[in-house]
């Protein structure tokens, strides 16, 4: 008998071809089942959606083709994994196939049947020399853990219970993680029927490299309990081998723990019963290439997912009343000192569970924020003296301070330092962009566009620049500034810089940090990134001194992004709790009047977002209203935003058009990358639905577009759903 499955392959975004591909087989191919198919002139990599018995209409059996080969040895893809790819694809408006291919380890493209085996069989004998030494579910303090305080305890049992996504809402320092360790315990001592894959936690973080104390203390407490084969991760900056291999115990249920990135929310995990995404704000949940999705609202829809499908297995008959016996739920936890205004804000709508945990671990006090008015100090001071000093007196008595530089990702704002003047938009609540190219001031929001005026257009002042200038000096003025200071022992203080640069050779981060954690280095000057997780226990002042492009950034994200910087950087002092009375968090800014700094001060989170909240209703912004971007590369500027005007013009008629706003084209920021031109498209809708089905009907007049005389040179074109930065 002859069957003909539907696969889904490796097509590019916009190729136009269908989502998925008619094949012919002799075998019923279960959906979900890892297929080789012939496609063109190569053989590539396959999914089965469906499996008929009918052939396609209007295609004789000639005309298809035979699938090549089945991946043997390996359970299909489970129903539930392909509702969240295909959710993934439609929402974030990409093809079936680029999502689910992006989501398999890209090894498993290249192996043969052979290959295969030989990896599967090797991780079975991993698997069973990996298990846990007898008598190790004994408690053991390693494997148990802290006794968890009265916070924890009251998280821990709402978790339980919640009929909701949980946003957990807990200081720095506040135990979090034990949180997320005992929830994960209590999910894999849960038995599964006969037959069916034992539980499985998936623990998300942003950056792995930067949190190696967390994947520690999973590995440190699950290990000795179900075995070195247990926690496995998942993140890009694995060899493709190592991935394949991560990849292939949680699809055949062997790691019971994924700890991953981003990427790791499409793994296979047939078992799964708790998500955790930590530090759910962060922005790097959210992809910036391909399907640009956000990791952890696809987080929030799997475990919807998951759970809806656990609820229909437990009750196999609608007869049977409900309530009776217990749920059994799939469970997403998200993380945060500092939510997102999104999860805030879904939490005070009563769509999430929010939990709190405002007291550190020890009772150490938060540190106290220090505002150092710029305004009066020094003229040309990048470093503050009372800063310098405070610093110079902790370095003396043996303890550290860590120095914060913003990163320049901000688009520059300019401002006049004399009378306060900064570029705003005369037609939006946004501040117009400065573009050094053509020394334009561009609203990104509307598109209004000036030349840069020669002097402040209300006080004369010839000295206009962009806000948060300076950053590159900092470091090397603090060695000089620091050059007389002596430590306890007389040595003189060593300064030590962290970023992005520093760390690119591997091993290179671990290094700096072990110097950072034995106490050699007694100032750490670095970006973002020495803000995230580390828990240096001897750090009693961080330092924020250019925070201030931020606060007037033109992306209406900036000032939530700066106050999850700072008051993590604030968490990162005083976490021990015998210093956490002296510990101080010092911003150096022009505007120490700035709102946000008030509640900064009273580490008042509810407060701020509150606030933001009311503003961003007032502009109708997320999450009040609904955003896409058009983006477009081409090698003119007017290529990319003829495509994209184009494209705005063609909508008009389609499905919800009446419900989006379409706004003019504007240039990136960064408007030129390698020689190529990029411009972008704002969408605004009120509703997600009205967008998600105009962007879908949208699709076609895109692909027609690119066809328009105007839009000669047109390189690609993406949709970002959601963006995060406009
Ligand atoms: P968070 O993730 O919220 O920043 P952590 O989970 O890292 O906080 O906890 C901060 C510190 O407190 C860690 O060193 C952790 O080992 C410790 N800790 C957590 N819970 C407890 C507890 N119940 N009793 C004692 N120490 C704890
Ligand atoms: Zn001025
Ligand atoms: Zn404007």
């Amino acid at each position: 008998m002859t069957f003909w499955p539907n696969v889904v392959v490796a097509t590019p975004a916009h190729s136009g071809v269908g989502a998925s591909l008619s094949y012919r087989s002799e075998l019923l191919l279960a959906p979900g089942t890892l297929v080789r198919v012939p496609l063109g002139k190569r053989e590539v990599l396959g999914v089965v959606w469906e499996c008929s018995t009918e052939p396609p209409e209007g295609l004789t059996e000639a005309q298809t083709k035979a699938v090549a080969s089945v991946l043997e040895g390996l359970p299909p893809l489970n129903p539930r994994w392909r509702q969240l790819v295909k959710f993934a694809a439609q929402y974030y408006q990409r093809s079936l196939g680029e999502v689910a291919m992006a989501a398999l380890p890209p090894q498993l493209r290249e192996l043969s049947n052979e290959q295969l085996a030989r990896r599967l069989k090797r991780r079975a004998k991993a698997s069973a020399s990996a298990a846990p030494e007898a008598g190790a579910t004994t408690p053991g303090t390693a494997a148990n853990g802290h006794d968890l305080s009265d916070e924890q305890h009251q998280a821990l049992a709402a978790l339980h219970s919640a009929q909701a996504p949980v946003l957990l809402y807990g200081a720095t320092g506040s135990g979090k993680t034990e949180v997320y360790l005992r929830a994960t315990r209590q999910v894999l001592d849960t038995a599964t029927p006969e037959g069916d894959s034992p539980t499985q936690v998936l623990v998300m973080v942003p950056e792995i490299n930067l949190t190696p104390q967390l994947e520690a203390r999973f590995r440190e407490r699950f290990e000795p309990l179900y075995g070195t084969d247990a926690v496995v991760c998942l993140h890009s900056g694995m060899t493709p081998p190592q991935r394949l291999s991560s990849w292939l115990a949680a699809h055949t249920g062997a790691a019971r723990i994924v700890l991953g990135t981003r990427m790791a929310v499409l793994a296979s995990l047939p078992g799964l019963r708790l998500i955790v995404v930590d530090e759910e704000h962060d922005p790097s949940y959210k992809s910036q290439e391909g399907a640009r999705y956000s990791a952890r609202d696809l987080a929030v829809y799997r475990a919807k997912v998951e759970t809806e499908a656990l609820a229909k297995a437990a009750h196999p008959s609608p007869l049977l009343p409900a309530g009776e016996v217990e749920q059994p739920r799939c469970h997403v936890v998200l993380g945060s000192a500092t939510p997102s205004l999104e999860s805030w804000y879904a939490a005070d709508q009563g769509r999430y569970v929010r939990l709190a945990m405002p007291g550190r671990i020890g009772g150490g006090a938060l540190p106290r924020l220090r505002l150092v008015d710029m305004n009066h100090q020094p003229k040309g001071a990048v470093l503050a003296p009372p800063l310098v000093a405070a610093m110079a007196e902790r370095i003396a008595r043996g303890e550290q301070c860590m120095v914060l530089l913003n990163r320049r990702g901000y688009a520059p704002v300019l401002a006049c330092h004399d009378c306060g003047w900064k570029s705003a938009c005369a037609h939006c609540s946004a501040y117009r962009v400065f573009h050094k190219l053509d020394r334009t001031l561009r609203c990104h929001h509307c598109g209004f566009t000036e030349r840069v005026p020669r002097a402040c257009p209300d006080c004369g002042n010839l000295d206009i620049s962009p806000v948060g200038r300076g950053t590159e000096q900092i470091e090397e003025h603090l060695s000089t500034l620091l050059a007389d200071v002596k430590r306890p022992d007389g040595s003189p203080a060593r300064v030590a810089r962290m970023d992005a640069d520093s760390t690119r050779l591997k091993g290179s981060l671990e290094v700096q940090l072990a110097t950072m954690h034995s106490g050699a280095v007694d100032v750490l000057v670095g970006t973002q990134m020495i803000a995230k997780g580390h828990d240096f226990r001897r750090i009693t002042l961080v330092a924020s001194v250019n925070a201030d492009s931020a606060l007037f950034a033109s992306d209406y994200r900036a000032p939530e992004r700066l106050f999850a910087l700072l008051m993590q950087a604030a968490g990162r002092a005083g976490r021990d709790a015998a210093h956490s009375g002296a510990s101080e968090m010092w911003v150096q800014t022009w505007y120490p009047q700035h709102p946000l700094f008030a509640t900064l001060k009273k580490h008042d989170y509810p407060a701020f977002a509150a606030e933001q909240l009311t503003e961003r209703e007032q502009a109708g912004m997320p999450p009040y209203g609904f955003q896409a971007l058009l983006r477009a590369d081409a090698r003119t500027q007017a290529a990319a935003q003829a495509f994209l005007n184009g494209a705005a013009q063609q909508s008009l008629g389609l499905p919800y058009r009446d419900e989006i706003t379409l706004y003019p084209a504007v240039p990136l920021t960064i408007q030129r990358v390698a020689n190529v031109e990029r411009a972008q498209l704002l969408v605004e809708a009120a509703s997600r639905g009205a967008l998600q089905r105009f962007l879908s009907a949208w699709q076609a007049v895109l692909l027609d577009c690119r066809s328009l005389p105007e839009a000669r040179g047109l390189i690609r074109f993406a949709v970002d759903v959601d963006p995060l930065a406009i």
